[in-house]
């Protein structure tokens, strides 16, 4: 999988896509990335990036021409790629979300900066997306999260380290619980059932398990959670419990 990343600050990505997972991924050629400075595009000798906004007020805007270039260039030397515009009011980014970007084989992230980019850029990307409900100072961390989510989708990018299909939000429910060793530390004991070398006891303790974290910890996930027979039993038990 490709990503561009267009950017004023590629220095930004110099280290965190050159370590671990994405390092690995990278020599192994399951992904590569085209990191681009918008900079790159401006015309005048000063390289103007931003401008003050029109009906006046704080801050500066990111101008439209700049990234406009910028994608051209982009599609023109590795065709044209899915962008996705960062903003705090795009989408709020998912493991859904996750998941279908990594089947999109060229991925554009747009890194905004300052007030955000002129209002017409939309005109020109796919999508918008943020990653929560809060303002950044800019579009960078925004496009590490996104990186790092989906690359773990690809396939084998994590290899047999381990597989994204019982995790968290895969099915709409939170994982189960945890434990390496020691067995006890601190009074604390690990599960009778993880030590069983019971296969099945241990597929039905971490089910339950998971569906009570989820019920406990993130109840609106349970409201599109369609249970199968043994989930339903399951959640009657964890009720009872709770009584
Ligand atoms: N003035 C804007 C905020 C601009 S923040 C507003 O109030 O809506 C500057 C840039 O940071 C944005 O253009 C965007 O690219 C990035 N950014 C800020 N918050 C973000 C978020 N929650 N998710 C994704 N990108 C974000």
């Amino acid at each position: 999988m490709i990503f561009t990343i267009l950017t004023l600050f590629p220095s930004i990505f110099e280290s965190p896509l050159n370590e671990t997972l994405i390092k690995k991924a990278r020599d192994r050629d399951l992904l590569q990335f085209n990191i681009i400075n918008i900079r790159d595009f401006a015309t005048d000798i000063h390289r103007t990036c931003d401008d003050a906004p029109f009906g006046g007020g704080a801050g500066m805007v990111m101008k439209v021409e700049l990234m406009h270039s910028a994608m051209e260039h982009v599609n023109r030397v590795y065709g044209r790629p899915r962008y996705v515009l960062f903003t705090p009011h795009g989408r709020t980014f998912s493991q859904e979300t996750a998941a279908r970007f990594s089947r999109i084989p060229h991925l554009a992230l747009l890194c905004g900066r300052y007030e955000g980019v002129d209002e017409r850029i939309l005109s020109l990307v796919d999508e918008e997306v943020s990653i929560g409900d809060y303002v950044l100072s800019g579009g960078e961390a925004a496009a590490l999260v996104i990186i790092d989510a989906v690359s773990r989708l690809i396939p084998d990018v994590l290899g047999n380290e381990a597989s994204p299909v019982d995790e968290s939000f895969g099915e709409g429910l939170l994982e189960y619980p945890q434990y390496t060793r020691p067995r006890e530390f601190m009074g604390m004991e690990v599960p009778g059932v993880l030590l069983s070398g019971n296969h099945e006891e241990i597929r039905k303790w971490r089910r339950k398990e998971s569906l009570r974290r989820t019920i406990l910890k993130r109840p609106d996930l349970m409201e599109r959670f369609q249970p199968t027979k043994e989930d339903a039993s399951f959640i009657r038990q964890i009720m009872e419990e709770m009584e």
